[in-house]
């Protein structure tokens, strides 16, 4: 059994909402794979000894189509998290499950602020006639207003429809030039971090599928996630591309991406 609060991962094994290259589907097992790898210590930065007994939950991976009829069965994944009081960490598949993702958290934390980094809004009202692409879930988001702020980090893909689309939603933006943000991270209430791997730089982690030059080190997402000052009820970790991957350089980054996030959430 499980103790209330207790960070509990589950996998989204889904991408049929990616655009460009599918294989985030790969994606979950990997991570959990990596995090567990015998190549370094189940030691987080923050002094969280991850093999403690018990720290941490896994409620396994979801079975999902690959059509719209997975958002729902997403949705009911994570509410079975929260209404036992977990603290749900997903782990992707593609971007477009943090829409089904946030709709279940906005149920329990109407005043959710998320944190999200990426190269990438993901702020299109719709993305090659699907307005569930994964380059859309913060304007459904939105929108429907599940969330109370959104703040996003490492953006680098910035266009004049997507600056309507900020400005639409008073979505609070730095840019990669724009940083560093780590005065920038410190919020009342539920907090929510969506963590796409493609706001690193490619030079760090090849395995993504839309390279997008002169993103974050990993020293640099490190430091912001470790900046973040609030409560955070729940985490995402998506559009890692196992298949795009070189010499399992963006398998490890994952790996210690999951370390840290738990570490975070455990050590408050
Ligand atoms: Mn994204
Ligand atoms: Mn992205």
């Amino acid at each position: 059994m499980i103790a209330p609060n207790k960070p509990t991962l589950l996998g989204i094994p889904f991408d049929a909402n990616s655009s460009y290259l599918g294989g985030a589907i790969l994606a979950p097992p990997l991570i959990r794979t990596a995090m567990n790898c015998d190549s370094s210590n189940s030691w987080s930065e923050n002094g969280v000894n991850l093999a403690m007994p018990e720290i941490f939950g896994d409620a396994g991976d979801l079975e999902l189509p690959a059509d719209a009829s997975a958002f729902p069965l997403i949705e009911q994944g994570i509410e079975n998290l929260l209404a036992q009081g977990l603290r749900p960490i997903c782990l992707g598949g593609d971007h477009s499950i943090t829409y089904p993702i946030v709709r279940t958290f906005a149920r329990y934390f109407p005043d959710l602020t998320i944190v999200h980094f990426d190269a990438h809004p993901d702020l299109y009202d719709e993305f090659q006639g699907n307005r569930y692409s994964h380059a859309c879930p913060f304007a459904r988001i939105m929108e429907e207003g599940r969330a109370k702020r959104l703040i996003q980090l490492g953006i680098r893909t910035m266009s004049q429809p997507l600056q309507e689309q900020v400005n639409k939603f008073s979505v609070e933006v730095v840019t990669m030039s724009q940083l560093p943000a780590l005065n920038r991270l410190e919020f009342d209430g539920p907090v929510y971090i969506s963590f796409d791997v493609d706001v690193l730089d490619p030079a760090f982690a090849p395995g993504i599928s839309h390279r997008e030059p002169g993103g974050m080190s990993v020293r640099e997402a490190l430091n912001h996630l470790h900046a973040i000052r609030g409560n955070i009820v729940g985490a995402d970790l998506v559009e890692y591309n196992p298949t795009q991957d070189i010499s399992q350089l963006t398998w490890m980054v994952c790996g210690r991406l999951l370390k840290e996030i738990l570490g975070k959430m455990i050590a408050g």
